[in-house]
């Protein structure tokens, strides 16, 4: 079983996780991009030449969690998605992953975007 996934099989939500230390810059962490909304940095684990995260500021544990009022932060983070994948080069695309809960391999309890390229993605995903 991948690292990722036997983490994800014990990761519980939790208040805090280390993405909130990290929006919050409590953890140094270099960021590609910020903005009052959202930050993005690269994934310490990558799994494609070029693997970043986005993350809202607000600590939404998991997509499943997002209520009707953050309609507009999600599209927000789609779009820094792409603005920030154009940025880093990704000019034959690119795919976005949304891990939510145990089964979807989240491991980490603050909703992220994995946007992920610089390679043939394969599909379908393990
Ligand atoms: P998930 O499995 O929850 O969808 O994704 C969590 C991701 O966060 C993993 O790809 C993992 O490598 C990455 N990650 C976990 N902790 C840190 C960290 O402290 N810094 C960075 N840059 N990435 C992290």
């Amino acid at each position: 079983m991948a690292d990722e996934i036997a983490k994800a099989q014990v990761a519980e939500p939790t208040e805090d996780t280390i993405f909130g230390k990290i929006a919050r810059g409590d953890i140094p962490c270099k960021f590609i991009y910020e903005d009052e909304k959202c930050v993005a940095f690269n994934d310490m684990s990558p799994q494609a030449p070029t693997h970043f995260l986005v993350i809202p500021r607000k600590p939404i544990q998991m997509l499943e969690k997002a209520d009707d009022a953050e309609e507009q932060l999600l599209g927000h983070l789609l779009l820094v998605a792409r603005r920030v994948a154009k940025e880093q080069g990704l000019t034959n695309g690119y795919r976005l992953t949304i891990n939510n809960g145990k089964d979807g391999g989240q491991s980490v309890y603050h909703l992220h975007i994995h946007v992920m390229g610089g390679r043939q993605m394969m599909w379908p995903p393990g």
